[in-house]
């Protein structure tokens, strides 16, 4: 294909369809264009693939795609046929005649980007043949997979390192939104590419919301907050597989189109699911975190955690995969104190001190993070090392602050509980005495006739068990896993239990009533900011021609449009093709291809 010699935001609007660029991808794009190595580090959703794309059609030659995942490979592919870009993919699951057709093209110089599996780069006879064409240059997606640092580790990504050398005049690009400083560093030195110009823009994603709820009703939590994105699609990851199965089973009892997927079930059944939710087939998956490398959907509005991640990064990671066409997304994690001990005992059962000691830490940052009582997106970005100036407006602690109150005397009858029971039972038993229960252990025990027993009636238990959460997380209280999970006292209580120290908290959570339901389309124009009901239900109008025409194809029906193009159309109604190019998301290919169809339908309003 000829070299394009306009400008680059020509580029982007004729063949993209996109009328500005983001923020960095400018720059990223004329660093490569210039001939330099690059490292390219983004959130998910920020935009990194423009950033290979678009010099690949600026500089002469075919540009080598290095992905990890066959389906990424082949769903980039077909976006970029669909925008009349000259794309292919080779990898090991091609027939043949497929891969030499594939080959020939490659060698008579007709291909502008070849994605391609690592593993099938780096064989002589491959690296053979690209000495003998022209090269664009390298882009090397999901570059952490290279460093045994990151959590994707793939061996046959170390290879890579060979490119540099053995190609010395094509700029590499390595592409990632791993945060974790260490793979960074690792990165760059595994691909040799000590003289790549740097480009880090910031974790934070603005469209995501983020909330957390302390789980009360988990199975109904779900499904009022699902009932706020009807239709929709989202992920619900859960920890077990009996639990993804579970969920699935009760979502899809209300009517719900939901699919499970975990690493129990064989490939073609996890295919099945990931496809149909591709093609907007099902609405929503519960899965395990084996769900989610693969999943490129930009359009996924939601991201429910139903047990609390061990991690923060893996937090951060699956949130990521709500929004990435940067419409308003949602993610909200439910968690439990019984989801700690959970983690804490497989933590426990981990041989390697050191090891121990990090993911504690993990740990204990997630477990802070859920108990935030100021604004989440900087406790989150906190911990990447990123500061706001301001709080973000965009979390439930923003919309919604807690309550404080001096709980001094709370937290006074609380620890003297734990004290006068001398450390020996778990906190379910603690606050029954407070409460003065009249349990028969109690009575047994005889701790009825302890001074603490039933100083603590004027609280139901739920808001016991939010003081004694909040006063382990502030380090005055400790659960000893080890020993039935039993609470113990830190040195820091004694100054609380004379008097010396003042106990604020947050005020326990009162059951909610939960708000009225508004009707379906209201909830989607303010997702998508469409102004009338008219425009919304235009948008569902469209949604529906572009899941039969997606299906007619076998792509995913973002191929076809992503949601940020159909809301587009359904707010500017165009009736001629020249308005049409004005869609954000169409170029002059998707105008061929599909501007008769939905100029159609849109006239039929
Ligand atoms: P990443 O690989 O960084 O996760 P993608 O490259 O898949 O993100 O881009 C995410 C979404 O944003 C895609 O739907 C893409 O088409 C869209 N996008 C990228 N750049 C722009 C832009 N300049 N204007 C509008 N949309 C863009
Ligand atoms: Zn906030």
């Amino acid at each position: 294909m000829p070299v394009r010699t306009t400008s680059t935001s020509a580029t982007l609007a004729d063949v993209f369809g996109y009328a500005e660029f983001r923020p960095h991808q400018a720059e990223i794009i004329d660093a490569i264009i210039a001939g330099h190595d690059a490292f390219v580090l983004m959130p998910t959703g920020g935009g990194k693939s423009l950033c290979f794309q678009i010099p690949a059609l600026h500089r002469a030659g075919t540009a080598i795609v290095v992905s990890p995942l066959i389906s990424l490979m082949k769903d980039q592919v077909d976006a970029l046929c669909a925008n009349g870009v000259a794309a292919a993919v080779l990898n090991s699951s091609q027939a043949a005649e497929q891969s030499s057709e594939v080959l020939s093209r490659l060698r008579a110089g007709e291909l502008d980007l070849l994605y391609v599996s690592p593993e099938r780069l780096v064989t002589d006879g491959f690296l053979q043949q690209l000495t003998r064409i022209e090269l664009a240059l390298f882009a090397i997606d999901e570059a952490h997979c290279v460093s045994q640092w990151g959590h994707d580790f793939r061996p046959e990504y170390v290879q890579l390192g060979c490119l540099r050398t053995r190609f010395p005049h094509v700029p590499v690009v390595a592409l990632t939104a791993t945060a974790d400083e260490q793979t960074r560093t690792d990165v760059l030195r595994q691909l040799n590419l000590p003289e790549a110009r740097t480009f880090v823009t910031g974790f934070d994603r603005p469209n995501i919301r983020y909330a957390a709820a302390y789980k009360i009703k988990p199975a109904a939590q779900l499904l009022d907050f699902l009932k706020q994105h009807d239709g929709e699609s989202g992920i619900v990851y859960a920890l077990s597989r009996r639990r993804v199965e579970e969920v699935a089973e009760k979502l899809r009892d209300v009517g719900v189109r939901a699919g499970a997927y975990h690493a129990g079930m064989n490939a073609v059944a996890r295919a099945r699911v990931q496809e149909a939710f591709m093609g907007d087939r099902l609405d929503v998956v519960v899965a395990t975190v084996a769900f989610g490398m693969g999943i490129d959907k930009p359009d996924v509005r939601f991201v429910v955690h139903y047990d609390m991640p061990k991690s923060i990064e893996g937090y951060y990671q699956e949130t990521g995969r709500a929004g990435r066409d940067g419409l308003p997304a949602e993610a909200l994690m439910l968690w439990s104190m019984q989801d700690v001990m959970t983690s804490k005992g497989f933590i426990d059962a981990v041989a390697n001190e050191e090891q121990r000691r990090i993911e504690t830490h993990k740990l204990n940052s997630m477990i802070a993070f859920a108990e935030a009582l100021s604004c989440r997106r900087r406790a989150l970005l906190g911990y990447f090392g990123e500061e706001l100036t301001e709080d973000c407006g965009n979390c439930d602690v923003c919309s919604d602050p807690p309550e404080t109150y001096d709980a001094t005397i709370d937290a006074q009858k609380a620890l003297s509980a734990v004290y006068r029971l001398s450390e020996r039972f778990g906190m379910g038993y603690v606050v029954d005495v407070l409460r003065g229960s009249e349990g028969q252990r109690i009575l047994e025990n005889g701790h009825d006739a302890l001074s603490v027993y039933g100083i603590g009636g004027e609280y139901s238990k739920d808001e016991w068990t939010s003081i004694f959460r909040q006063l382990i997380h502030r380090g005055y209280l400790r659960v000893d896993v080890a020993e039935y999970s039993t609470l113990k006292l830190n040195a820091t209580a004694a100054a609380v239990l004379r008097g010396e120290e003042d106990v604020r908290l947050a005020r326990p959570p009162a059951p909610r009533p939960t708000a009225e339901k508004p009707p379906k389309s209201a909830k989607r124009a303010r997702s998508l900011a469409l102004e009338t009901d008219e425009q919304a239900e235009l948008f569902e109008r469209l949604r529906e021609l572009r899941r039969e025409l997606a299906e007619e194809r076998s792509v995913p029906a973002y191929v076809v449009f992503a949601d940020a193009a159909l809301a587009d159309m359904a707010r500017r109604q165009p009736t001629t093709p020249e308005e049409f190019l004005l869609v954000s998301g169409v170029g002059k290919a998707k105008l061929e291809q599909y501007g008769e169809v939905f100029l159609r339908a849109i006239a039929g309003s």
